[in-house]
């Protein structure tokens, strides 16, 4: 069996669901488990949806009606006759969700959450499974929630593996085509629950793991995994391969490629990953499995934007060492700062990281208790793996001040200042 995954981007529209189609068509769709995400940026709508919600204490959110009136134009675009049934099972879950809204006694917003964005996936695989039946493909909707067990962390559950292992293979036995929705799972009493924003690669990676099956094929918007984010970087190169542990490094860094919770269940396994275009179905892509490292073995260039750093030196000149190391490090930690970059002199101690938390004003303030401290906020860190001397300079030219650099045999880093 091989699975394939359409994240919202690819089925935005009735053209997109056609194409899914000739994707299948193209590539072949015998044993084949298809993993949907929601439609365009449905779930995002659904967010604004569970807001008012909660904000409002309205049953029937306005929101709601603009994304009914999204589903049932690209069923217009799809079906011509025998519209009477996908229109029935449609409306019946736009019921469901109505009815939650409305006898929901629950407080618990995570859980609301959970209940209602799930709609938007399960909406789309409900339309999919019945053009696909029009088209005269006989395939098999699967309700991903009788199989994903998770536990009861609403809005990023954990899975159950075991449970889940054996119920997918059980469902899925002896069907040949499977449509089937991402992102979403069920907890022990049954409730939905979900597995973090854009889990749908996920998903696909939990049915190969349970399926042992040949291939995980990723279809996007862009050719395959590209050597830097096309909007920053000029002249971007397509990657043919990458190693498990190269895309998981490359992720590390902050590389948008591919989540390491999808990499791993798929890396024990040794299980492909592809990563191709649903315009160009018949171009190969990009392949992450064992195998080299890199190729082309090009430098790959990343970026994380709006970081932070902290330049500490000590008030005395004293020694930075490791006692204070390890004080730096238990405070960072404690006001959840993720540490992106470290450097440290005999006196000094630098240190990049994200003020996610937005926590960064109560840090510094314990930490000029022992330390001189310099901050500066809105820096970029760019990170060259694999890098050579004419991608430093690309680096040095971008014309920025800046205010670190390190090198390891295979990773370049700099901070570089906003200003010019
Ligand atoms: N629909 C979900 C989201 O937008 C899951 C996904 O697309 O992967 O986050
Ligand atoms: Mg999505």
């Amino acid at each position: 069996m091989k699975v394939y995954k359409f994240g919202g981007a690819s089925v935005k529209d009735a053209g997109g669901v056609k194409n899914l189609y000739s994707v299948l068509n193209k590539t072949g769709i015998k044993n084949t488990l298809v993993v949907v995400s929601a439609m365009g940026k449905t779930t995002n709508a659904l967010e604004k949806v569970i807001e008012s919600y909660f904000a409002n204490k309205t049953k029937t959110p306005p929101e709601l009606l603009q994304i009914k009136a999204y589903h049932f134009e690209i069923i217009e675009g799809l079906f011509t006759i025998n519209k009477k049934e996908v229109i029935d099972d449609v409306q019946a879950l736009f019921d469901e969700l109505q009815d939650f809204l409305k006898y929901n006694k629950a407080p618990n917003y995570s859980f609301v959450y959970d209940q209602v964005v799930s709609f938007g996936e399960l909406i789309s695989t409900t339309i999919i499974h019945h053009f696909l039946t029009a088209q005269g493909i006989f395939n098999f909707w699967l309700d991903a929630r009788e199989c994903v067990k998770t536990d009861d962390y609403y809005r990023a559950a954990n899975l159950d593996w075991e449970n889940t292992q054996n119920l997918i293979k059980n469902a899925v036995a002896g069907k040949e085509v499977v449509i089937t929705q991402g992102f979403i799972g069920s907890n022990a009493n049954n409730f939905t629950t979900t597995l973090g924003r854009e889990g749908s690669d996920y998903s696909a990676a939990i049915f190969a793991y349970a399926l042992n099956a040949d291939s995980v094929t990723i279809w996007k918007d862009v050719p395959g995994v590209l050597n830097g984010d096309p909007r920053v970087f000029s002249n971007t190169q397509l990657l043919h391969q990458i190693s498990y542990r190269e895309a998981i490094e490359l992720a590390f860094y902050g590389a948008s490629v591919i989540h390491p919770k999808t990499l791993q269940p798929l890396q024990r396994k040794e299980i492909p990953l592809y990563v191709r275009s649903f315009e160009k179905p018949e171009a190969a892509g990009t392949s992450v499995s064992k195998g080299k490292p890199l190729v082309p073995h090009v430098p790959c260039f990343i970026v994380k934007k709006d970081q932070v750093l902290i330049q500490l030196s000590s008030i005395d000149f004293s020694f930075i060492v490791e006692e204070n190391i390890s004080y730096i490090f238990n405070l960072l930690h404690e006001y959840q700062m993720p540490v992106e970059l470290i450097q440290n002199s005999a006196i000094s101690f630098s240190v990049c990281v994200s003020n996610k938390y937005k926590r960064l004003e109560e840090l510094v303030l314990v930490l000029r208790s022992r330390f001189n401290v310099e901050v500066i906020e809105n820096v970029d860190l760019f990170t060259i793996r694999h890098f050579d001397e004419k991608a430093v300079k690309s680096i040095h030219q971008k014309g920025k001040k800046i205010l670190l650099e390190q090198r390891t045999q295979e990773t370049a880093q700099f901070v570089l200042s906003d200003t010019e």
